[in-house]
Protein backbone atom coordinates (compact mmCIF):
# COMPACT_ATOMS: atom_id res chain seq x y z
CA UNK A 1 0.00 0.00 0.00
CA UNK A 2 1.36 3.47 -1.04
CA UNK A 3 1.87 6.59 1.62
CA UNK A 4 -0.31 9.12 1.03
CA UNK A 5 -1.63 12.86 1.87
CA UNK A 6 -5.05 14.31 2.60
CA UNK A 7 -6.42 17.18 3.41
CA UNK A 8 -8.43 17.60 6.29
CA UNK A 9 -10.63 20.64 7.96
CA UNK A 10 -11.76 20.63 11.22
CA UNK A 11 -15.00 22.39 11.04
CA UNK A 12 -16.15 25.20 13.33
CA UNK A 13 -18.24 23.37 15.37
CA UNK A 14 -15.43 21.81 16.74
CA UNK A 15 -12.91 24.44 16.89
CA UNK A 16 -15.55 26.14 18.67
CA UNK A 17 -16.13 23.10 21.48
CA UNK A 18 -12.32 22.99 22.04
CA UNK A 19 -11.62 19.46 20.75
CA UNK A 20 -8.72 20.37 18.14
CA UNK A 21 -6.48 18.20 20.78
CA UNK A 22 -8.92 15.17 21.14
CA UNK A 23 -9.44 15.17 17.12
CA UNK A 24 -5.77 15.08 16.73
CA UNK A 25 -5.39 12.43 18.77
CA UNK A 26 -7.54 10.05 16.89
CA UNK A 27 -5.86 10.93 13.69
CA UNK A 28 -2.66 10.22 15.44
CA UNK A 29 -3.88 6.91 17.03
CA UNK A 30 -5.06 5.61 13.82
CA UNK A 31 -1.39 6.06 12.03
CA UNK A 32 -2.11 9.22 10.26
CA UNK A 33 0.69 11.64 10.97
CA UNK A 34 -0.03 15.70 10.89
CA UNK A 35 2.42 16.38 8.22
CA UNK A 36 1.00 20.53 8.16
CA UNK A 37 -1.62 22.16 9.79
CA UNK A 38 -2.90 25.61 10.72
CA UNK A 39 -5.67 27.46 11.96
CA UNK A 40 -7.66 30.23 9.77
CA UNK A 41 -10.76 31.82 9.39
CA UNK A 42 -12.76 31.04 5.34
CA UNK A 43 -14.31 33.42 3.82
CA UNK A 44 -18.00 33.06 2.48
CA UNK A 45 -15.93 33.07 -1.18
CA UNK A 46 -12.89 30.90 -0.04
CA UNK A 47 -15.44 28.07 1.44
CA UNK A 48 -17.55 28.36 -1.62
CA UNK A 49 -14.73 27.48 -3.92
CA UNK A 50 -14.07 24.50 -1.57
CA UNK A 51 -16.96 23.31 -1.63
CA UNK A 52 -17.80 24.11 -5.52
CA UNK A 53 -18.59 20.53 -6.15
CA UNK A 54 -21.82 21.23 -3.78
CA UNK A 55 -22.80 24.11 -5.00
CA UNK A 56 -26.38 23.17 -6.63
CA UNK A 57 -27.04 21.01 -3.70
CA UNK A 58 -29.69 22.71 -1.45
CA UNK A 59 -27.62 22.73 1.41
CA UNK A 60 -24.92 24.71 -0.22
CA UNK A 61 -25.60 28.15 1.17
CA UNK A 62 -26.18 26.59 5.09
CA UNK A 63 -22.99 24.90 4.61
CA UNK A 64 -20.53 27.78 3.31
CA UNK A 65 -22.19 30.18 6.45
CA UNK A 66 -21.33 27.33 8.70
CA UNK A 67 -17.93 26.99 7.34
CA UNK A 68 -17.42 30.85 7.88
CA UNK A 69 -18.56 30.92 11.18
CA UNK A 70 -15.89 30.38 12.62
CA UNK A 71 -12.13 29.60 12.50
CA UNK A 72 -10.79 25.82 10.93
CA UNK A 73 -7.91 23.94 11.34
CA UNK A 74 -6.58 23.08 7.90
CA UNK A 75 -4.40 20.11 8.22
CA UNK A 76 -2.46 17.50 5.89
CA UNK A 77 -2.42 13.71 7.40
CA UNK A 78 0.25 11.13 5.89
CA UNK A 79 0.14 7.46 5.95
CA UNK A 80 -0.08 4.22 4.36
CA UNK A 81 -3.56 4.49 2.33
CA UNK A 82 -4.28 7.95 4.40
CA UNK A 83 -7.25 8.92 2.26
CA UNK A 84 -9.24 5.93 3.18
CA UNK A 85 -7.76 5.27 6.43
CA UNK A 86 -8.77 9.47 7.70
CA UNK A 87 -12.52 8.84 5.98
CA UNK A 88 -12.57 5.49 8.24
CA UNK A 89 -11.94 7.65 11.27
CA UNK A 90 -14.04 10.48 10.35
CA UNK A 91 -17.22 8.01 10.35
CA UNK A 92 -20.23 8.37 7.84
CA UNK A 93 -21.17 12.38 7.20
CA UNK A 94 -24.62 11.30 9.55
CA UNK A 95 -23.21 10.83 12.81
CA UNK A 96 -26.47 9.24 13.55
CA UNK A 97 -25.23 6.40 11.06
CA UNK A 98 -21.14 6.93 12.40
CA UNK A 99 -19.50 4.13 13.88
CA UNK A 100 -18.43 3.81 17.12
CA UNK A 101 -15.38 5.45 18.02
CA UNK A 102 -15.58 7.96 14.93
CA UNK A 103 -14.74 11.28 15.51
CA UNK A 104 -18.37 11.61 13.36
CA UNK A 105 -19.81 9.01 16.51
CA UNK A 106 -18.61 10.87 19.33
CA UNK A 107 -18.01 14.79 17.93
CA UNK A 108 -20.47 15.56 15.53
CA UNK A 109 -23.80 17.64 16.05
CA UNK A 110 -25.70 17.10 12.76
CA UNK A 111 -25.05 16.12 9.67
CA UNK A 112 -24.31 19.64 8.69
CA UNK A 113 -22.16 20.57 11.56
CA UNK A 114 -19.85 17.42 11.11
CA UNK A 115 -16.76 17.98 13.23
CA UNK A 116 -14.60 17.07 10.25
CA UNK A 117 -13.61 16.98 6.07
CA UNK A 118 -11.70 14.56 4.46
CA UNK A 119 -10.55 14.67 1.02
CA UNK A 120 -12.38 11.53 -1.06
CA UNK A 121 -9.89 10.59 -3.61
CA UNK A 122 -6.31 11.16 -4.89
CA UNK A 123 -6.91 13.97 -7.12
CA UNK A 124 -9.44 15.89 -5.24
CA UNK A 125 -6.48 15.58 -2.23
CA UNK A 126 -3.81 17.12 -4.63
CA UNK A 127 -6.19 19.75 -5.16
CA UNK A 128 -7.42 20.24 -2.15
CA UNK A 129 -3.96 20.61 -0.26
CA UNK A 130 -2.59 22.57 -2.95
CA UNK A 131 -5.58 25.18 -2.17
CA UNK A 132 -4.33 25.34 1.13
CA UNK A 133 -0.40 24.58 1.89
CA UNK A 134 2.50 25.61 0.01
CA UNK A 135 5.22 22.36 -0.84
CA UNK A 136 7.07 24.63 1.86
CA UNK A 137 4.67 24.05 4.55
CA UNK A 138 4.39 20.39 4.16
CA UNK A 139 6.83 18.29 6.84
CA UNK A 140 6.88 15.13 6.47
P1 LIG B 1 -16.78 16.32 3.71
O1 LIG B 1 -16.76 16.60 2.21
O2 LIG B 1 -17.05 17.55 4.54
O3 LIG B 1 -15.59 15.55 4.16
P2 LIG B 1 -18.53 14.09 3.25
O4 LIG B 1 -17.62 13.78 2.11
O5 LIG B 1 -18.78 13.04 4.28
O6 LIG B 1 -18.02 15.37 4.04
P3 LIG B 1 -20.29 15.36 1.36
O7 LIG B 1 -21.40 14.62 0.72
O8 LIG B 1 -19.06 15.67 0.56
O9 LIG B 1 -19.93 14.59 2.71
O10 LIG B 1 -20.89 16.73 1.92
C1 LIG B 1 -20.05 17.80 2.27
C2 LIG B 1 -20.54 18.44 3.55
O11 LIG B 1 -21.79 19.06 3.29
C3 LIG B 1 -20.84 17.47 4.69
O12 LIG B 1 -19.70 17.10 5.44
C4 LIG B 1 -21.80 18.28 5.52
O13 LIG B 1 -21.10 19.24 6.31
C5 LIG B 1 -22.60 18.99 4.45
N1 LIG B 1 -23.83 18.25 4.13
C6 LIG B 1 -23.92 17.10 3.41
N2 LIG B 1 -25.18 16.68 3.30
C7 LIG B 1 -25.93 17.61 3.97
C8 LIG B 1 -27.32 17.76 4.24
N3 LIG B 1 -28.21 16.87 3.80
N4 LIG B 1 -27.70 18.83 4.96
C9 LIG B 1 -26.82 19.75 5.42
N5 LIG B 1 -25.49 19.67 5.20
C10 LIG B 1 -25.06 18.61 4.50
MG1 LIG C 1 -17.02 15.24 0.68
Amino acid sequence: MAVERTLSIIKPDATRRNLTGRINAKFEEAGLRIVAQKRIRLTMEQAGTFYAVHKERPFYGELCEFMASGPVVVQVLEGENAIAKNRDVMGATNPAEAAPGTIRAEFAQSVGENSVHGSDAAETAAVEIAYFFSGLELVG
